[in-house]
């Protein structure tokens, strides 16, 4: 119960395989009171049930591209709930028609709505988490090692990714002395809805898995349980960190079955 006492904010839980689904069912777990927001009354509506069953019974609205929306709906969280302890910001987007094919073909257009969403919405939660986490708290974001390395089709979210990975250190820089640590998981591949819009995704599942270490790819829990980590003060002392949870094929770098 690493997590008794403490209360936070889980923001893109689009249903039951998201990573922010794995991530509150481990947080629940661990004896956290666990907040939802989602983007649209459309995304609200489809979490209602699931959202019940974390004995979450208010749902925020937060479209995250949207200005000042996530001030305002932490400013609401905290009339309503008080100070918290955590946030998740679970969070990406790209169109998925240039989520294949070459990079070389990025849209502007694109490029700026994947970089808002996906990376500069995290800079955004961190600066108004200060007004709701007056006691300190941690924050993490997610990740994907094809900010590292060409992954094919990862194309402009990679792009988004390596921005994201790098505010990290910045942010945790910025908040260390007001007690708040910010870190990232880079997670292996799952399938989610996100992930689903990546082409050829089912063949980096499968590649990962060959080579990975553990020789599987990664669950849910995997994730949840180190985000829960994280979370809690069994990782005070960690903060801007990029934390690799990939069942070890992309940090060891080996290759089996080739
Ligand atoms: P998902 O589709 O379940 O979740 C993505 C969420 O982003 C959705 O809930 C969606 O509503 C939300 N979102 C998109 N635009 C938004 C906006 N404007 N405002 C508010 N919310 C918005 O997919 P997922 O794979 O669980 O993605 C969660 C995070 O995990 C993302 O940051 C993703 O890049 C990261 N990640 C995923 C994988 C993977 O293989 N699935 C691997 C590494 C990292």
């Amino acid at each position: 119960m690493i997590m008794a006492g403490k209360k936070g904010i889980i923001m893109g839980m689009a249903n039951k395989f998201s990573m922010a689904y794995g991530i509150a069912e481990s947080l629940k777990a661990n004896g956290a009171d666990i907040i939802f927001t989602a983007q649209t009354e459309y995304f609200k509506e489809k979490i209602k049930e699931i959202a019940g069953t974390f004995s979450a019974n208010e749902i925020f609205i937060c479209d995250v591209a949207e200005d000042q929306a996530i001030e305002k709906t932490f400013d609401e969280i905290y009339t309503k709930l008080g100070t918290i302890d955590f946030i998740v910001h679970s969070i990406a987007f790209s169109d998925k028609n240039e989520l294949k094919g070459k990079y070389l073909n990025t849209s502007r257009s694109n490029f700026l709505n994947a970089m808002n969403i996906s990376c500069y919405s995290f800079t955004e939660v961190c600066r108004s988490a200060q007004n709701i986490m007056p006691n300190g708290g941690s924050i993490i974001s997610l990740t994907y090692y094809g900010s590292e390395k060409v992954v094919p089709n990862y194309n402009v979210m990679a792009l988004a990714k390596s921005a994201l990975e790098c505010s990290v250190r910045y942010l945790a820089n910025d908040l260390g002395e007001f007690g708040i640590r910010v870190n990232s998981i880079s997670a292996g591949p799952l399938k989610t809805l996100a992930a689903s819009g990546v082409g050829d995704f089912s063949k980096i599942l499968e590649y990962d898995r060959n080579r990975s270490p553990l020789k599987r790819n990664i669950t849910q829990k995997d994730i949840g349980d180190a985000c829960a980590f994280l979370l809690s003060d069994m990782a005070s002392g960690i903060t801007g960190e990029i934390i690799h949870v990939d069942c070890g094929c992309n940090t060891i770098g080996a290759k089996f079955n080739d």
